[in-house]
């Protein structure tokens, strides 16, 4: 198909697209998200740069697999890697650190086939997370496994396992530990103030997460995610990215989702099982039903987030309800497209 061609196609879909929050592209094989990221105004060029680099070359690793006859799995687990390996993304090493100091890593990954599905929640030296969560899935016979079992599991495994200093960043450090300035602050003002509350500040960088949905050639759908979780958590806090029906889903008579935002909220609203359950049950497209989850639901809730959704048919959408979201989707013939907020 010619460049022109395809492009007008691109276009056209957009322009047709009255519901979502996003433009939808059609014969996408593999689409990811790099977490809401940061407020524009907190953007740098080279932030900009490094996270177009990175979602471009989680894009290429898990065409590789699709284009090497590996399933929507094995794209969505490539993809992940990739991401969780880059520092810019809050996943892997780079991850936020908690109020304990220390980084706890949760993934989730599902298949929409067989709704066969692997998790891994609180893991310190799995070097790889959402291998961990495919481990789970297929080497054992559960879904969920946590902390010190699910590290041991990982191990025995045969995954790489580091030291829980790997994860650790500079940048990760600086954020806990402006946080926990702030807190002190508070507490101090609070004190002076009589028992007046004080809200800390919200900060973006709080928000970040990895995922990525898939479609391979047999149909089968796939999703993953793989985060951090929020700077700050309490240690132990789990958050949506491990949960089926929360943070993660895959339905092959529906879609493959994967979400990012404030954990709590996308528990509660069993965000991505709700998409696929609008899809299936209300008839309506991927993108209306994940712009009502986030964009109505959510919203009104005071939950911050975002999804990307793959449909059954290859076309692939997001919606937020933050400034922004980085994302990205790859076509069946190659095709790159990389936004970081409404561009
Ligand atoms: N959803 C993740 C969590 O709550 C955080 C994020 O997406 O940034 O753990």
């Amino acid at each position: 198909m010619s460049r022109i061609l395809f492009s007008g196609m691109v276009l056209i879909t957009m322009a047709n697209l009255s519901q979502a929050a996003d433009p939808v592209f059609n014969d996408v094989v593999l689409g990811i998200h790099g977490g809401i990221g940061v407020d524009k105004k907190d953007m740098t060029p080279e932030l900009e740069k490094d996270v177009r680099a990175g979602l471009r070359s989680a894009l290429e690793a898990g065409h590789a697999k699709l284009k090497g006859g590996g399933t929507s799995l094995d794209a969505v687990e490539a993809a992940i890697r990739v991401m969780e390996d880059l520092p810019v993304f809050n996943a892997g090493k780079g991850a936020v650190f908690t109020n304990a100091g220390t980084n706890e890593l949760d993934a989730s990954i599902m298949e929409g086939k067989t709704k066969k599905a692997g998790a891994v929640a609180g893991v310190m030296t799995v070097k790889n997370p959402i291998s961990g969560a495919r481990a789970v899935m297929e080497k054992s016979k559960h879904v969920l496994l946590i902390g010190p079992g699910a590290d041991a599991f990982a191990k025995q495994q045969g995954l790489e396992i580091v030291p829980p200093s790997y994860f650790s960043t500079e940048h990760r450090r600086k954020a806990i530990e402006e946080i926990w300035k702030r807190e002190e602050e508070a507490k101090k003002r609070r004190s002076e103030a009589g028992d007046i509350p004080l809200e800390l500040p919200k900060k973006k960088s709080e928000y970040g997460t990895v995922g990525a949905v898939s479609l391979d050639s047999a149909g089968n759908l796939a999703a993953g995610t793989s985060t951090g979780g929020m700077t700050n958590k309490m240690a132990g806090r789990v958050g949506d990215s491990p949960i089926i029906g929360a943070g993660t889903y895959a339905d092959n008579d529906a879609a493959a989702i994967s979400c990012t935002g404030h954990g709590e909220f996308f528990i509660r609203y069993s965000v991505s099982h709700e998409i696929v359950a609008q899809i299936k049950y209300r008839a309506v497209t991927a993108a209306a039903a994940a712009d009502d989850v986030i964009n109505r639901q959510l919203k009104d809730a005071g939950g911050e987030g975002a999804a990307i959704v793959l449909d059954r048919t290859g076309k692939f959408t997001s919606a937020y309800n933050s400034e922004g979201l980085y994302r990205g989707c790859i076509t069946r013939d190659g095709k790159i497209h990389v936004h970081v907020y409404e561009d």
